[in-house]
Formats: C-alpha cells, sequence, structure tokens
C-alpha cells in the first residue's frame, strides 16, 4: 500500500467546485466548474497515466462490481473508462451544453459514431438532414449499411420531408444545423417534437455553433455530438469529440459505444481542450463579429454572387436560426461571380497570403477552402473559417486576392506577390 488514502475527488472539499452551479454564466463555468484546486494549483494537473492503484483487494473488485458511471467523483480504474483531468472537461462541457453528462472521445466522428449506434440496431432505419458532414453521410450510407441499418437523406429545412421520410422501423433523426458548406437550418425545435410524438431518438451535430451560441438539449435533442476538434479545441492542435446527454442516455452509452469501441481521448488532448475552453466565450464573440463584418463585406464585392452565412439577416432561415441560436460562428461561404472557372477559384484562394488553404476549421487561424460538391448544386463555393486575426487585414487579404483571380498575363508573367 503506497497512499493511505484512496483516490478519490474530495466531495465536499472547500477547495474543490464539483457542483454544478444552476446560476453560473457560461462565462464562469468555463473558468471553475469541476477544477481541481487540491494544493492551491490554480491550473488542474495532466493525469497521463493508463490506470489506477487500489490499495486492497476488496476496494477494486468493490468499485467495478458497482459500477457507476454517473458518478464523477467515484475512484478511477482504468483511463478508458475515466480519467481525472478529462472528467473536468467533461463536466464544463456538460454544464454549458446544459446536460447532465459528457463524454469526450478521441475524435468528432468517434462521438457521431457512438451517438448514431446508440440509437440504432440491425433491421433499423435512420433520417439523417442532406446537409450533414460527409464522413457522417459515409457512416450511415455505405458503413451502416453493411450491418442491415438503412438511412433516408432528406432536406432538413423541409419538415414535410423529415415526416414523409418515417417508415414503421425508423429509430432515429439525424441533424446537422447549421450544415458547413451552405448552412442550411433545421428547425430543431419541430424536429424533435416529430420524433418525440412517435418515439424516435435524435442527435445533432452542434460542432458549428458550439454550445456558446446554441444548446440543443434544450429543445429535447437525446444526444449533442461535437467535433471537439473545432471550436472547442480552438487551438488547431488536437483531434477529439464529445457527446452530451443524459445521465440515463449516457450510462447505457458509455460502458457500450464508449466503452467497447474504445476510442478514447487522450489526457493530455483533454487537458489541451481544458485550456481552450476558458477562452471559449470571448473567441466565439470575436469569430462571430469578424465573420459578420466581412460576410457584409463580402455581399458588397462585385466579384460575389452569393454569400452564405446564417449571421446575415439576408439568410434564407436567419429568422428560425435567431430563435434557436444566440450566434453564428467564424465559417461561411460565398459563391464568387467566377464559380465556373476552376482555374480562377484557385488562382483565388492561392494568391490569398493570411487565409492558409486547409480544410478544416474553428481554429485561431484564417482558413480557405474551394468546394465542389452535390450540396453547392456542383458549382464551386468559396469557404472561409475567419480566426482571431485582426479582421481589416483579413479583409485586405481577400480584397486584394478578389483583384488578381484573372489569368496571368500570357508572356510569362508571374502573379503579383
Ligand atoms: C470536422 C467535423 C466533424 C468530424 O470531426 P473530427 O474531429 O475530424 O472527427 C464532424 N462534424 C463536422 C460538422 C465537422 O466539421
Amino acid at each position: 500500500m503506497l497512499n493511505g488514502e484512496p483516490w478519490s475527488l474530495p466531495s465536499g472539499d472547500a477547495a474543490t467546485i464539483l457542483a454544478v452551479k444552476p446560476n453560473w454564466s457560461q462565462d464562469t463555468i468555463c473558468q471553475h466548474l469541476g477544477e481541481d484546486y487540491r494544493w492551491g494549483s490554480v491550473v488542474p494537473p495532466i493525469y497521463q497515466t493508463s490506470l489506477f492503484v487500489f490499495d486492497t483487494v476488496d476496494a477494486l473488485q468493490k468499485r467495478i462490481m458497482d459500477n457507476d458511471y454517473s458518478l464523477p467523483d467515484s475512484q478511477y480504474v482504468y483511463t478508458r473508462d475515466g480519467n481525472p483531468t478529462t472528467s473536468i472537461t467533461e463536466q464544463k462541457i456538460a454544464a454549458l451544453e446544459g446536460t447532465e453528462k459528457c463524454r469526450l472521445v478521441g475524435s468528432g466522428m468517434a462521438a457521431i459514431s457512438a451517438a448514431i449506434l446508440a440509437c440504432t440496431q440491425a433491421g433499423g432505419h435512420v433520417i439523417a438532414t442532406n446537409a450533414s458532414y460527409m464522413p457522417t453521410k459515409s457512416l450511415l450510407e455505405t458503413f451502416l449499411s453493411r450491418f442491415g441499418i438503412e438511412t433516408s437523406f432528406v432536406d432538413g429545412r423541409d419538415l414535410d420531408a423529415v415526416k414523409a421520410a418515417v417508415k414503421p422501423n425508423t429509430t432515429l433523426i439525424y441533424m446537422e444545423s447549421p450544415g458547413t458548406f451552405m448552412f442550411h437550418i433545421q428547425d430543431i425545435r419541430a424536429i424533435v417534437q416529430i420524433a418525440q410524438e412517435i418515439g424516435l431518438s435524435t442527435v445533432i451535430d452542434n460542432s458549428y455553433c458550439s454550445p456558446i451560441f446554441q444548446q440543443p438539449a434544450k429543445f429535447g435533442v437525446d444526444y449533442v455530438v461535437h467535433s471537439a476538434t473545432k471550436y472547442l479545441g480552438g487551438h488547431s492542435d488536437i483531434i477529439a469529440g464529445a457527446i452530451c446527454g443524459s445521465s440515463e442516455r449516457m450510462a447505457r452509452l458509455i460502458p457500450a459505444e464508449g466503452m467497447l469501441l474504445g476510442a478514447v481521448i487522450d489526457p493530455f488532448a483533454a487537458w489541451l481542450m481544458m485550456r481552450s475552453i476558458r477562452t471559449l466565450p470571448l473567441r466565439m464573440e470575436r469569430h462571430e463579429q469578424s465573420a459578420t463584418k466581412i460576410a457584409t463585406w463580402l455581399q458588397r464585392h462585385p466579384m460575389v454572387e452569393e454569400v452564405f452565412y446564417p449571421g446575415l439577416p439576408t439568410h434564407e432561415k436567419y429568422d428560425l436560426h435567431r430563435s434557436q441560436a444566440t450566434g453564428a460562428s467564424g465559417l461561411l461561404s460565398f459563391r464568387p461571380t467566377f464559380a465556373d472557372d476552376r482555374d480562377a477559384v484557385c488562382r483565388f484562394a492561392e494568391s490569398l497570403r493570411l487565409f492558409q488553404i486547409g480544410i478544416s476549421w474553428g481554429g485561431h487561424e484564417s482558413l480557405v477552402a474551394p468546394i465542389i460538391a452535390k450540396e453547392t448544386g456542383d458549382r464551386w463555393i468559396v469557404r472561409l473559417s475567419v480566426g482571431l486575426e485582426g479582421v481589416d487585414d483579413l479583409i485586405e487579404d481577400l480584397d486584394s486576392s478578389l483583384g488578381t483571380k484573372k489569368a496571368p498575363p500570357a508572356s510569362g508573367g508571374e502573379l503579383p506577390a
């Protein structure tokens, strides 16, 4: 026996804040909820450990027998099952989403696949918005079909289409609002109502808004999932996912999809996310401010045909989005007037300086991604992830590149630097 006391978070200790304080603002939750202030350390340690030891065989057996995943402060056993560093970050995200529990996993796709699997079975049927993230669509269309689960993709903006897709074997309606190419908005309340009337589960990918701007569990969504690689991570240095839901739902998901599929988050990644979450409300506010300024500026630019951004009053579902979310984030797209000229689109993207060409989003740095897909009407759009640089510098960058998209002079001319 090395340690006199079995290791556990000392509940009731004046130096440890564990309980969810219902009156705390999101800003305060980000700083203090779930923190472990033992030794007066203002930053919690990284418990970079795979297992936790016990003083007696009895203690180990008891912990394994009474495995109660709903207790955040019970003795930890093994990091695939839980870890004190990870659990601080999980408690913060659960409180921000307004759910009882959150489980962090190794990627956004791990969160999405776990939540979908928790709501499906062989012979079942899923309804999903056709604005879903592409790998999510592949999971449903080509992977889960191997296990006898079929999916109908519908225009999630159209409630009649959602209703008409219901079959006797439907078990799940999957949402993503806003989508991340064309920013289609679904009516979350109405879709939850359709689902609840006939006893279907609901899952939503809330990566775009983050819990700062949208908390879908308030409307009754059963599982809220995140690519925490995006805003929750915020600094383009981790791959991670989060699943949020009620204690009852999560008590079923964690021992099954959580423990058995094994897509565990590393404690260091969870610690980096905890650090990022401290500035999440500030970052979201700045991403929104800058993206709104850029979207408004693009709308007036002669080389721009159309701007897609849920924060613009001209967005087709602006009022609906405002009724279910408090903001729009830093991701937007636009259709340039040269959208049918691939070379011009490439020259535009390649001559940007601050916006670098890359396919992720949600980090501190601005990114540009030209996209052509069925969802974009088989015409090019340019997607921008507006980062935390000075917005006027970003606008200047866009302005000078919109002027250089013309073909370079025939006689060996160079693109302007
Ligand atoms: C990136 C992304 C995902 C997948 O997240 P990973 O962390 O890369 O697995 C899921 N949904 C949306 C909307 C995304 O943009």
